[in-house]
C-alpha cells in the first residue's frame, strides 16, 4: 500500500485533479474534511481545545463553535500554531488507521499545505498541481466571490510553487483541463506501475 501526496497552492486546482482519481475508484483521504471531523470527534483532541482555548470552543450540545475558533486564531500565528500543533496529529493517527484499511493499491491523500505542516513525511510519492499564479487568483475570485487581495493574503501563508515542484515526484500543470485530464491518466498507470513493482 503506497500513499500518494497531492497538494498545490490556492485555485492549482487539486480539488479538480483529486476528483479525476475518485472517478478512477481510487480512494482519498482528504485531510482538510477529516481535520473538521476529528474536531468534532475525537475525544482527546477536543479535550486538547478546550484545554487550550477555553471551554466556549464548544456549545452546549457539543458541537464546534467554528466562529469562536476562528476568531481566536484570526491574525495570530502563534495561535493558529498551536491549533495545528494539536489538530495534526491527530489526523495522522487517522490517516494511519485509514490506511491500514485500504485494500487498493494506493491512495491519495490531499492536503493543501503537506510541505508547509510536514505531512509529506508520510507519503511513498508527492504531486504537486501547478498553474500559473494570476490564473490561480482569477479562478479563486471567481470561485469564492472574494477579492484578488483577499486571495494574495491567503497566498501568503503557502509556500511558493517552485519549492514544491523541487521537492515533489510528479508535477500536474493544471492549464487546459484537457490536458490535465490526459496528464492524470498517464499518471494513474505510472501509479500503478510503481505500487506492483
Ligand atoms: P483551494 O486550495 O482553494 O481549495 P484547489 O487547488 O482545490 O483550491 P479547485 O477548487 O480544484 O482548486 O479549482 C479552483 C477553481 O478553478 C474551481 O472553480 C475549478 O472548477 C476551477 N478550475 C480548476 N481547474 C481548472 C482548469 N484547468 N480550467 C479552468 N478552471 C479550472
Amino acid at each position: 500500500m503506497i500513499v500518494i501526496g497531492l497538494t498545490g497552492g490556492i485555485g492549482s486546482g487539486k480539488t479538480s485533479v483529486l476528483q479525476l482519481f475518485i472517478n478512477k475508484g481510487i480512494p482519498v483521504y482528504i485531510a482538510d474534511i477529516e481535520a473538521k471531523r476529528l474536531m468534532q470527534s475525537d475525544k482527546e483532541l477536543i479535550k486538547k481545545i478546550k484545554t487550550i482555548f477555553g471551554n466556549e470552543s464548544y456549545t452546549k450540545d457539543n458541537q464546534l463553535n467554528r466562529a469562536y475558533l476562528a476568531n481566536q486564531v484570526f491574525g495570530d500565528n502563534k495561535k493558529l500554531e498551536q491549533l495545528n500543533a494539536i489538530v495534526h496529529p491527530a489526523v495522522h493517527r487517522d490517516l494511519e488507521a485509514f490506511k491500514k484499511q485500504q485494500k487498493s493499491k494506493f491512495f491519495i491523500y490531499e492536503n493543501a499545505i503537506l510541505f508547509e505542516n510536514e505531512s509529506y513525511k508520510y507519503c511513498d510519492y508527492i504531486i504537486t498541481v501547478t498553474a500559473p499564479i494570476e490564473t490561480r487568483i482569477k479562478r479563486v475570485v471567481k470561485r469564492d466571490q472574494v477579492t484578488k487581495k483577499q486571495v494574495k493574503d491567503r497566498m501568503q501563508h503557502q509556500w511558493d510553487e517552485q519549492l514544491k515542484i523541487q521537492k515533489s515526484d510528479f508535477v500536474i500543470e493544471n492549464i487546459n483541463w484537457e490536458t490535465t485530464e490526459k496528464l492524470v491518466d498517464k499518471l494513474y498507470q505510472k501509479l500503478l506501475d510503481l505500487s506492483t513493482n
